[in-house]
């Protein structure tokens, strides 16, 4: 059973529609990311389902039951923000136990309850502290301590890593998969980080413009992205793009003449393309091997090479369109001086003038 469902929600802020016609099934147990960038209605979303904002259309079911018109206190969530929302001049303990000292719980167990949430977020040496000597993922900790001594059916995460340095996302990032494996529990989280949706998704949902544009696990999208933006919105480095033209479509392959690698034929899914047709080619910068060894040969010119050390980054942009290449280990190129590439047919995808992705 979906532990979450949306059918057909839509929020309209007087005449903007934030979002449009939301259907969605989070099973039990699933850690599911809303990802997007900035005002494509995630974070509207995730009110929607505390129950923060009401719905202007749709219903909301957690558990199997309808919660479309309950109040955010009457539904079995608990929500954790991007800015901790502790209380400063509270304790540690008190902070966590909070929720459960507003439920009247006797206060044996109310000490149970917090010194469980706080060995699971490794906060036990530093109950007796104010937030103010804490981290910024030691608060985070906190907060989430404090979700989890709710015992709630779903966990609401809004872009809770995102006032913390890069280093302490990474190492929150890890802590925040564990401690949903440990838990069981079903997450939702929304960022607009990719990289935290990818690194941390059981599915990702990918929202634009306040409408769903794909569902599926990470590997899903990143390899069969249904159509532009999920293509560019996914994967760092982004996807390359070049404008190209059909030649001929024929069975399970289509010839396209493009912009830099000139006429290539590649798998196809066999329909909705006819020669004529404007597409656009998507080549993924790890993709793009060095030397001649793959079907699609062309060249570049590298105007900037960034050395990693795991990788090399080229920036190959032309006529303001940007192109780039990511090759292992430290290859000995130089901006300026031309290189030979090339990518497996197979991994060259092909979308229709509508955006929607054609290879097979
Ligand atoms: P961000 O990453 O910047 O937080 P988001 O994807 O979470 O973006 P939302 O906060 O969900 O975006 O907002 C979606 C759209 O709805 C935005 O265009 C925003 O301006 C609009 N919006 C949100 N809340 C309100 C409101 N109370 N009144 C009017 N418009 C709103």
């Amino acid at each position: 059973m979906a532990e979450l469902e949306l059918s057909g929600v839509s929020k309209t802020y007087g005449a903007f529609n934030a979002l449009k016609d939301v259907s969605l099934e989070i099973a039990d147990g699933e850690f599911a990311v809303f990802v997007g960038p900035s005002g494509c209605g995630k974070s509207t979303l995730l009110r929607l389902i505390a129950g923060l904002d009401p719905v202007s259309e749709g219903q909301i079911a957690i558990g199997g039951k309808d919660v479309t018109s309950r109040q955010a206190g009457q539904r079995p969530i608990a929500m954790v923000f991007q800015n901790y929302a502790l209380y400063p001049h509270m304790s540690v303990y008190d902070n966590i136990a909070f929720p459960l000292q507003m439920e009247r719980r006797p206060k044996d167990e109310i000490r149970a309850e917090v010194a469980k949430a706080a060995q699971i977020v490794q906060l036990s040496t530093r109950l007796q502290d104010k937030p103010s000597k804490l981290s910024g993922g030691q608060r985070q900790r906190v907060a989430i301590a404090r979700a989890i001594v709710r015992k709630p059916g779903i966990f609401l995460m809004d872009e809770p890593l995102s006032n913390l340095d890069a280093a302490l996302r990474m190492e929150m990032r890890s802590e925040l998969t564990q401690l949903h494996r440990r838990l069981g529990s079903t997450m939702v989280y929304v960022t607009h980080d990719q990289l935290e949706a990818m690194t941390m998704a059981d599915r990702i949902v990918v929202l634009n413009g306040g409408k769903v544009e794909q569902v599926g696990p990470p590997m899903e999208l990143y390899h069969n992205p249904a159509n532009l933006f999920v293509a560019g919105f996914i994967g760092s480095p982004p996807m390359n793009f070049l404008a190209g033209t059909v030649r001929s479509a024929e069975g399970a392959t289509v010839s396209v003449e493009a912009a830099r690698i000139g006429v290539v034929t590649l798998p196809f899914s066999g329909e909705h393309l006819s020669a004529g047709d404007s597409v656009t080619l998507g080549i993924r910068p790890e993709a793009l091997e060095l030397g001649a060894g793959r079907q699609v040969q062309f060249s570049v010119v590298p105007e900037a090479v960034e050395r990693l050390g795991l990788h090399t980054i080229v920036h190959a942009g032309e006529e303001g369109r940007p192109f780039t290449a990511l090759f292992n280990g430290d290859p000995k190129l130089r901006a300026g001086e031309a290189i030979n590439v090339s990518v497996d047919g197979a991994s060259v995808k092909v979308f229709d003038a509508d955006g929607i992705l054609r290879s097979r």
